[in-house]
């Protein structure tokens, strides 16, 4: 087990980490779940950043300021709507991690927080989300993109499915 990479149950808009990811969709401007927490806990001026930023494509990333978050930058990208497997949905959410990786690299952000991107209204499985979140957050530690990755997740049991992959060898 790499301890450069922990588990945490609870809120991502509180993590102290230098860049937050948000699981956004592809308008950039807010929606539901992590989403809108983020929104709420950062303040009016992350709508008026993303505004700006034209929206995303699945996949993708892109950064703002953290504004009234303890971190100092969000990262946001939209994670594949789940629709079965047989939709490109892997090569996506892994596009998600390592676009999201690069882009702290870029900003000179050493430690980064998750949520379990597309895992909730997106409807990706929790356990096959896991294994792509661990297996690149591996690779991107191995490349020194990042020095701390931190999972946080919303519920026990996901907690339990990140730790349980995390006990796996690498893959
Ligand atoms: P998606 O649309 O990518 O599926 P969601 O926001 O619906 O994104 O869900 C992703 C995960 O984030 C879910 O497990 C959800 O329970 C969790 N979540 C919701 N609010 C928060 C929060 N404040 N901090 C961390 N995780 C959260």
């Amino acid at each position: 087990m790499d301890g450069r990479i922990t588990v945490v149950e609870g809120d991502i808009t509180s993590q102290d980490t230098d860049a937050i990811v948000n699981a956004a969709n592809t308008t950039l401007l807010g929606g539901g779940g992590v989403d809108g927490a983020i929104h709420r806990a950062a303040g009016p001026e992350l709508l008026a950043e993303c505004r700006t930023l034209g929206g995303a494509q699945t996949g993708e990333a892109k950064v703002t300021r953290g504004h009234r978050l303890p971190a100092r930058y969000v990262i946001h990208t939209p994670g594949p709507v789940w629709h079965g497997g047989r939709s490109n949905e892997a090569e996506l959410l892994a596009s998600c991690y390592r676009n999201s990786f690069a882009l702290a690299q870029d900003v000179g952000a050493r430690t980064i927080a998750f949520p379990t991107i597309s895992t909730g209204i997106y409807r990706y499985p929790i356990e096959q989300a896991t294994a792509i979140a661990v297996r690149e957050a591996r690779r991107a530690l191995a490349a020194e993109l990042v020095q701390k990755v931190r999972f946080v997740c919303f519920s026990h049991r996901d907690a339990e499915v990140y730790r349980r992959e995390l006990a796996t060898r690498p893959r």
